[in-house]
């Protein structure tokens, strides 16, 4: 048994990861993986998720910004990292100092950097972003030629290095036909820049393409690097969406809380704020020492949302509290202060999953992860 904090707690299960990289291996043939370690590595911990992921051979990772590269690195994490999205120019420097790598996402954006490193007289190492079809970051143009003349003037800028060129997927989640079609077209507008650059001597480097759904439903498309976040997790966005392959993932997370007070309630007596769970018979209420800053979404409120408490499936009552929230517990015995409440993962034989709890709050898996709160304690499941 782990050591447990009084109020909540996240439980990582860091050799999990090995055990999905091992799986997602098996989709993606020989290319390497980029561990996307954004956003604390989606509420995981991003140093002790990437330390885990280079133990099991990953030797890249992506984050969002410039302070999480630094994060890394400032734990002592040498392997490549590339920042997928914005780096401001005040920040500039600290891409040479650290030699961390940067997404051109545009070529407004490639110039000034270049401008930058000719007047400091250094080198930027840099992946090109190609927009086939996201419209978020990355170079586009309706003119075709337009659009290979500035992916042709990124490669020649002299003071950056460009090491690789990527592209990113935002339907290969969904295996219907318009989706399918969608994704594969990208691939093929990636395929034809890459074909055209090598056409004229240029060299694109590491290509990438795949996110976690890239992977689980097109499998092995022979670029260098896929880029998965959630599949190391052991997770996917929404376990009712279908996906093609059916790896047998891990999920790293668990939740926790503890039970703070046990007390029976009168038939037409209501729980929590709004007062808007009434018992109809006599019925015991826990009072759960987790609420909504912690992370737990108010929008489970009122739809009897299951936890486990003794290894039995019970319903949480009421509206969700900022730091608490109450769970119907008539039907369970003996429970008292101090017992384990589980939000998220197994209790004897019953398990509770993330999509539960996503499902019921109308989102996905990687908004409900990223949004664990800063104040709930990560313990390491390897002790
Ligand atoms: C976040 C992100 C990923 C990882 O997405 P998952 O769906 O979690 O695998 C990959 N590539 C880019 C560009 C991203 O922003």
């Amino acid at each position: 048994m782990l050591e447990s904090y009084s109020r909540c707690w996240a439980e990582i299960d860091y050799d999990a990861i090995g055990h999905n990289v091992k799986e997602i291996k098996k989709l993606v043939g020989e290319t390497k993986i980029m561990g996307i370690v954004k956003a604390n590595a989606y509420g995981h911990g991003s140093v002790k998720c990437a330390k885990a992921l280079e133990e099991n051979g990953v030797d890249f990772f992506g984050v969002s910004s410039v302070d999480e590269a630094l994060e890394l690195r400032n734990a002592g994490i040498e392997s490549s990292i590339l920042i997928l999205g914005y780096t401001p120019p005040e920040h500039f420097h600290y891409l040479h100092e650290k030699k961390i790598t940067q997404s051109l996402i545009s070529l407004d954006y490639a110039k000034r950097l270049n401008a930058y490193a000719k007047e400091h007289d250094v080198i930027i190492h840099a992946h090109c972003k190609v927009d086939t079809g996201m419209n978020r970051t990355g170079i586009q143009d309706q003119d075709q030629k337009k659009e290979m003349d500035s992916i042709i003037e990124v490669f020649s800028l002299t003071k950056i290095s460009v090491d690789g060129m990527f592209t990113h997927f935002p339907v290969s989640d969904d295996l219907g036909e318009e989706s399918a079609a969608f994704t594969k077209h990208q691939i093929e507008l990636f395929n034809e820049v890459v074909a055209s650059l090598k056409e004229i001597g240029i060299q694109p480097g590491i290509l990438h393409v795949q996110n976690s759904y890239g992977i689980l439903n097109y499998g092995d498309l022979g670029m260098d690097y896929c880029r998965p976040g959630l599949l190391y997790m052991g997770v996917t966005s929404d376990d009712s969406i279908p996906i093609l392959s059916q790896p047998n993932f891990i999920p790293v997370m668990s939740l926790y809380a503890n039970v703070s007070v046990v007390k029976t309630i009168k038939a037409g007596q209501t729980v929590g704020y709004g007062r808007h769970f009434m018992a109809t018979k006599p019925t015991k209420i826990a009072t759960i020492s987790i609420g909504y800053a912690d992370g737990l979404p108010r929008l489970l409120s009122n739809k009897n949302h299951e936890v486990l408490i003794h290894g039995k499936r019970c319903p949480l009552v009421g509206n969700i509290c900022m730091d608490q929230c109450m769970v119907d517990v008539t039907e369970i015995e003996d429970v008292k202060e101090g017992d384990i409440c589980c939000l998220v993962g197994r209790q004897g034989d019953e398990v509770v999953t993330i999509d539960s709890i996503s499902r019921d709050a109308h989102t996905i898996n990687n908004e409900t992860l990223s949004a664990i709160a800063a104040r709930v304690p990560r313990l390491d499941k390897r002790g």
